[in-house]
């Protein structure tokens, strides 16, 4: 009966979702806490903000007037994308808001794949810059950096040679950490044919904006004559991973238009309006956690380099570490260690893990099992 059903479902299903990838969230946190009574719990898998909300965000949050719950909120999020325009020196018409960043990835596929179009995007990536065109029968060209993590710029001109409908790259990277410096994304743009939409993930943008070699995208893109579309969001820095905000910058309103065309009217919850407006009004937040991830960052790469380790030259407050063995291997061994961290099954990087930087005493507790679970695998 169920068989019958399933093979029923699996025969109404367009072929491409049938194939489609799942997206890998890591292990799920109850379970490892579960299955490791009495050490405490380590989720290094997220890339969460370790110094967690905004304060300014959970004042707001406290302060909510649960009867608003009755009402829709307002479909065109008019508050934020008000205050963000301020802030970014932007018209509001050309501000989307997406439910997390991931939203507006959906909608960009949405509305501008058709079966067969190419997205070139880079290897190892962000899961969903391969699903969600994969989800609309589009071909996904991914190119890979040098062996030290480096930008290859000869593959990226090769696989952008031919036609393609999206660029689609993340800046700093998911997950290497790294960047494309100004000179770097001007080639690439460059190399781009005027017709291929430009997607730039800038996810983890407050990590690396501060660093003098970090691209001015924004005045690099308006000088562009064709559409493009940069995306931030309030889930990494901001620490609002919870509540599902992400924000689009674009070339132009048609460009929002278009995503609107395509988006569920009511897609960011009032709670969610409400909390984003106030901690893009906390820039101590975002500094204190920039600050945070650079102090401890260079101290863990540095001792991972000296436990023999590849470390990518990360601009964010994650790491991703080239293990020599098998990355699910070592995430079996750090599970039941009570400690998760994301293992990369990409090929060519099976042997790779991701890691959010968390406090110097928890980053050594998990440098100290990695180091255990790779010497029991070697
Ligand atoms: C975390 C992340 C996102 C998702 O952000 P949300 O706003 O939480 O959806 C998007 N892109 C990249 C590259 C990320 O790492």
């Amino acid at each position: 009966m169920t068989r019958d059903r399933s093979a029923a479902v699996l025969k109404l299903l367009r072929p491409s979702v049938q194939a489609l990838p799942l997206y890998d969230p890591g292990a799920d946190p109850e379970q490892v806490a579960q299955h490791c009574a009495g050490q405490p719990l380590l989720k290094l898998s997220n890339n969460e903000n370790p110094l967690g909300v905004a304060p300014a965000a959970l004042a707001v949050l406290r302060d909510y007037r649960p009867e608003l719950l009755g009402l829709y909120p307002d479909p065109a999020c008019l508050a934020l994308r008000h205050a963000l325009g301020e802030r970014l020196d932007t018209h509001p018409s050309q501000l989307i808001i997406g439910n997390g960043s991931e939203n507006l990835l959906e909608l960009l596929c949405l509305a501008f794949l058709d079966p067969g179009d190419r997205v070139v995007t880079q290897s190892p990536c962000f899961g969903l810059h391969e699903i969600f065109p994969l989800m609309m029968a589009a071909q996904v060209t991914k190119v890979a950096p040098h062996p030290d993590f480096s930008c290859n710029l000869g593959a990226w001109r090769s696989a952008l040679a031919g036609p393609s409908k999206m660029l689609l790259i993340s800046n700093p990277s998911n997950p290497l950490g790294t960047i494309f410096d100004q000179q770097a994304l001007a080639q690439l743009i460059g190399a781009a044919a005027s017709d291929t939409l430009l997607v730039i993930d800038e996810a983890y943008y407050e990590y690396a904006c501060a660093d003098p070699d970090f691209p001015e995208v924004l005045g690099l893109l308006r000088a562009q004559h064709r559409p493009w579309i940069v995306l931030r969001t309030f889930s990494k820095a901001y620490g609002l991973a919870g509540l599902r905000v992400g924000y689009g910058i674009a070339s132009d309103a048609s460009l929002v238009a278009a995503l609107d065309r395509v988006r569920t009217p009511y897609n960011i919850n009032q709670l969610a309006q409400q909390a984003a407006l106030a901690a893009l009004g906390d820039q101590q937040h975002v500094a204190r956690s920039r600050a945070f991830a650079a102090q401890v960052r260079a101290p863990m790469i540095e001792a991972l380099g000296a436990a023999g380790f590849q470390v990518a030259p990360s601009r964010t407050h994650f790491l991703f570490i080239d293990t020599g063995v098998d990355a699910q291997e070592v995430n079996r061994r750090l599970l039941a260690q009570a400690m998760i961290i994301k293992a990369w099954r990409e090929p060519g990087y099976e042997t790779c893990i991701r890691m959010t930087l968390a406090q110097p005493d928890d980053n050594a507790r998990f440098l100290a099992g990695l180091q255990q679970a790779v010497q029991a695998l070697r």
